[in-house]
């Protein structure tokens, strides 16, 4: 049996106040035993459930009109076909499914863009536990359709009025829960985040992504791709990509939020993007030591970007070593390259991405695109990881869309009635 990792180079760590340390220590175990160990044939139960219930394997899909665009062959991994719509659910019903081996009787999470709180609670459902959600308030605004999706599958949603209303108040208040609840319940972490063992364990659940894009590029073009590109907020679709890859010659790149610009406004605390692996710098941040964005008094700054999924002012320990060492290479790709993405895949794929997934095909018109910058060559295949489906952004993109003059957009006032 291996060991679970509980540090990546300097980052990582369990930063936790005491209370916390036995509901630690109590998952270490766990997840040593069923996820690494298969005791009680734990993997064997969650391989079966996410295929019947989750619908993998995903397919990988060869993007016609992309590759004509940029000249190499541009594969889709359809994460967004995963039920729920993104690749949220392999670690969601991963978690849910650790915690009733572990004989825990209540799931809690937080949640940003909804998609993490709305996987959990089908897992939840789906394995008869009663599950509470922690949003902030103003993603319980942005993300209404979410919001109804988790109270349908029986979840309590608790809004946090706390600071800005976002995704880092909401994880705050959800460990304040668990450290006073740790005996009956789980706290299911929503990426590759939070103190040890959570991001190793979280890209556990989510490797699959990366073992199906090896023997899928094999079978479909009898080699693994050049490249891999994915969006990372906190990094777990990010991690879930290229951690089966990370020993092969496969180029890496995580792309992250470049918001409305990478200028930061000190004053106000406040940065205009989300862009902590280009542009953060090392510090502790929910029981993890990480990059982040902070000020130069070490405060955690407010991150910004269109997408709340990206929404986040650190990152995975992992991934921030990964960047550290050179094996992934970050980009940041800000609001309108994302939007114009976002336009682009629909209407040449017949595929309506998430805004956080835009992201990922952002950077590729922004390297190989017909006004790119060339700052990347792109090798013979790339695999663009589709992390999720944009259902859940059709307000939030008529907004962003109406207030710019985007080119390739269609006009949306005429579907006003
Ligand atoms: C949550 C989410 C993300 C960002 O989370 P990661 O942990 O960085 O993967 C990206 N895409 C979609 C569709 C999401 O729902």
């Amino acid at each position: 049996m291996s060991q679970p990792d509980t540090k990546f180079g300097e980052y990582g760590g369990q930063y936790v106040p005491e209370a916390l340390m036995p509901a630690i220590e109590e998952l270490t175990d766990a997840y040593e035993r069923y996820v690494l160990g298969n005791e009680d044939g734990f993997v064997d139960e969650f391989e079966a459930r996410i295929e019947d219930f989750g619908g993998r394997p995903t397919p990988l899909q060869r993007a016609d009109q992309l590759s004509a665009r940029y000249g190499v062959e541009i594969y889709l991994k359809r994460e967004d076909l995963l039920h729920g719509g993104a690749h949220k659910l392999n670690n969601a019903l991963g978690q849910v499914l650790l915690a009733k081996y572990m004989g825990k009787e209540r799931i809690i999470a937080e949640t940003g863009a909804g998609q993490h709180g709305t996987a959990t609670a089908m897992a939840a459902a789906h394995l008869d536990m009663p599950c509470e959600i922690y949003m902030g308030r103003r993603d319980i605004n942005r993300q209404r359709p979410n919001v109804f999706r988790m109270r349908l599958n029986g979840a309590e949603v608790t809004p946090v009025d706390v600071g800005r209303g976002t995704l880092k108040e909401a994880i705050s208040e959800t460990m304040r829960d668990w450290a006073s609840t740790v005996e009956t319940t789980h706290y299911v972490i929503g990426s590759i985040v939070g103190p040890a063992p959570f991001p190793a364990m979280v890209r556990d659940f989510h490797s699959v992504i990366s073992e199906e894009i090896r023997e899928q590029s094999i079978e479909k073009f009898g080699e693994l791709p050049g490249a891999v590109v994915a969006c990372a907020g906190g990094g777990s679709n990010t991690m879930g990509a290229f951690a089966d890859l990370l020993e092969e010659d496969v180029s890496l790149y995580a792309v992250e939020a470049g918001g409305s610009s990478l200028s930061v406004d000190e004053e106000a605390g406040v940065a205009p993007h989300s862009a902590s692996l280009s542009t953060g710098e090392e510090g502790v941040l929910h029981g993890a030591r990480t990059k982040l964005l902070q000020d130069s008094h070490g405060q955690i700054m407010e991150s910004h970007s269109v997408s709340s999924g990206l929404d986040y002012s650190g990152v995975g320990p992992e991934l921030a070593h990964l960047v550290d060492e050179g094996r992934v290479t970050p980009a940041a790709v800000d609001d309108d390259a994302a939007l114009e993405a976002f336009h682009r895949l629909s209407q040449e794929e017949g595929i309506i991405p998430a805004l956080e997934t835009a992201h990922a095909f952002g950077f590729l018109e922004t390297v190989a695109g017909p006004d790119g910058d060339g700052s990347v060559e792109l090798p013979e295949t790339v695999v663009v990881n589709v992390s999720g489906r944009g259902d859940k952004d059709l307000e939030a993109v008529i907004e962003e869309t109406d207030k710019r003059e985007l080119e390739n957009a269609p006009r949306m006032e005429v579907f006003d009635p």
